[in-house]
């Protein structure tokens, strides 16, 4: 077997010797091309069902506000490559988002609900502190905590992701050059809580009053001082954030920023302190790009997967414009570069979406100009979904969570009422619910997973689910979302299978220099995309 490679080898140089020799002109083979930053948009929960949702939007939707129907993912998909991703976890069929964004930023398996970890439980380096290792920037940029599981996979190393004092210890251990989201409230000293302490006073003048100080650590640190002492410019609002200069922690609210319907009602307010996820992502991008050695960044758009948990279609239609529209940013600002390389990718597909035909609401029969229909009416058997449908889920002007968090719970018990109810949900939605729709979403039952001690299972009486109810995890109230979604599915069109994730495969869309994007056109899992991520990063 030896002596047939080595013959066929010899024979393989021997000709191609002898095509050098005749060709006119020698051709040095291109310099492989130079990858100086890398930046890695992770929608949260983004499935190709959640995209489809936009793509829908974007090109059927009568009143689109994307006139053109042309989107960031048209844009990409046709100045890059496109691949598909498997994602689950070590031993497991699902991904949580921690064990996710670990994958993509260490290249390496992790198990479920670990930060920075591999799947042995070791430290695994990650894509970020490759980047720094290198001379490069850093930043990390998401419009819900900082140190929540998708930012943390990037710079953190904990047994799990619920660790978020600890996190936080990380992120500024790690000398992140950039990080901009929310979640102050891990980074404060329990001190803060008192109303007359030193820590407090010193909080309120630094904030200008713009975030709620109040701390959930459980010991004094004050990483925000510790992060003046690094050299850290601070931001918590939108003027602080524009006026900062060089390094910068931005952490614009107590826990997460706004959901993308808030933001997008509020964007044009003269008095607005939050800043955007394309604002956000802006700032990181002129701040890393004044290193000549480059940068790596991890923008992430986190609450695509919040409403996809709560079954919440016309927020997470809301949330996938605020992806697009942070997508466009990054992709005018790469235009005519050939040193980025852009990876955007989910870390798993959330709630099992989907527009679906059914038996609701039969078409009628209507005549058709066609030569085929002369004699026949055209009249499909079932209800195959209005596309008036995309602008009324534009029109949602709440979010189911707001809807009850926000209105429902603060009204006085006596007032919890189904008609109240459906009078909050039919002035902030476009598709109403009846009195007696109300009701069930309300109902309640004995937890049939009651697991005491436990973080979201762990309460006695929860809303009662029909069917799947095993799949609804957060249940205390959140599952009151989830009946609210089951009560309008029919006029949506809508389907939902889950509370949770799914292991739908993810698309892969990247653009940059052919070399570091060709390994992406494939069926990969998460690991591979990480991988390929940093052997594209070149020094
Ligand atoms: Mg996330
Ligand atoms: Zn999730």
């Amino acid at each position: 077997m030896k002596i047939r490679t080595f013959k066929a080898g010899a024979g393989l140089i021997a000709s191609s010797l002898m095509l050098a020799a005749c060709a006119p002109m020698q051709q040095t083979p291109a310099e492989p091309e130079h990858t100086k930053n890398v930046i890695m948009i992770v929608g949260d929960g983004m499935g190709p069902q959640q995209i489809g949702l936009l793509l829908a939007y974007a090109k059927q939707a009568p009143n689109s506000v994307i006139a053109d129907g042309y989107t960031a993912f048209d844009r990409i998909a046709e100045n890059g490559s496109m691949g598909i991703s498997m994602t689950h976890a070590n031993d497991n069929l699902v991904v949580d988002s921690a064990a996710s964004a670990t994958q993509l930023a260490t290249g390496q398996l992790a198990g479920a609900e670990m930060i920075g970890a591999n799947k042995d439980g070791n430290t695994a380096e990650s894509i970020l502190e490759r980047a720094k290792k290198l001379g490069k920037s850093t930043g990390l940029v998401s419009d819900t905590r900082i140190t929540h599981a998708t930012p943390a996979g990037f710079a953190a190393h904990q047994s799990h992701r619920s660790l978020e004092n600890e996190i936080a210890v990380d992120l500024l251990n790690n000398d992140v050059d950039v990080m901009l989201s929310g979640g102050l409230r891990y980074w404060i000293p329990a001190s803060a809580n008192d109303e007359q302490s030193d820590a407090r006073q010193q909080l309120e003048t630094l904030s200008e009053g713009s975030v709620r100080i109040k701390s959930k650590r459980k010991d004094d640190r004050n990483l925000i001082a510790e992060a003046l002492e690094k050299d850290y410019d601070l931001a918590f609002n939108l003027d602080q954030m524009n006026q900062a200069d060089g390094k910068v922690l931005g952490l614009f609210a107590y826990s997460s920023l706004p959901n993308a319907i808030v933001e997008n009602q509020t964007k044009n307010d003269p008095d607005r302190t939050i800043p955007t996820l394309k604002e956000m992502s802006e700032k990181a991008i002129n701040t890393l790009s004044q290193n000549d050695k480059g940068f790596f960044l991890m923008i992430e758009a986190g609450q695509i997967d919040w409403a996809g948990h709560y079954n919440d279609t016309g927020t997470m239609l809301h949330e996938m414009l605020r992806m697009n529209e942070t997508l466009n940013y990054v992709l005018d600002w790469a235009e005519g570069r050939d040193d980025t390389l852009i990876v955007v990718t989910a870390d798993h597909e959330t709630g099992g979406f989907g527009f679906s035909y059914s038996a609701n609401d039969l078409p009628h029969g209507r005549d058709l100009p066609g030569d085929v229909f002369k004699e026949q009416q055209f009249k499909p058997g079932f209800n195959f979904g209005d596309v008036s449908t995309l602008d009324k889920l534009y029109e949602q002007q709440s979010s189911y969570g707001d809807i009850f968090y926000s209105q429902f719970d603060s009204l006085s018990a006596e007032e919890q009422t189904p008609a109240n109810l459906a009078r909050i949900v039919n002035a902030e939605t476009r598709f109403n619910i009846t009195e007696e729709q109300a009701a069930r979403v309300l109902a309640t039952e004995d937890n049939p997973f009651y697991t005491e001690g436990h973080s979201y299972l762990g309460t006695k009486t929860v809303p009662k689910m029909d069917v799947n109810g095993a799949f609804f995890v957060y249940q205390t109230d959140d599952n009151r979302q989830n009946l609210l979604a089951r009560e309008v599915a029919e006029q949506q069109s809508v389907v939902w299978s889950t509370g949770t994730h799914t292991n739908t495969p993810v698309l892969v869309f990247t653009q940059g220099p052919a070399n570091a994007t060709a390994p992406f056109g494939k069926v990969l899992h998460h690991t591979d995309v990480g991988q390929h991520a940093i052997e594209a990063m070149n020094d």
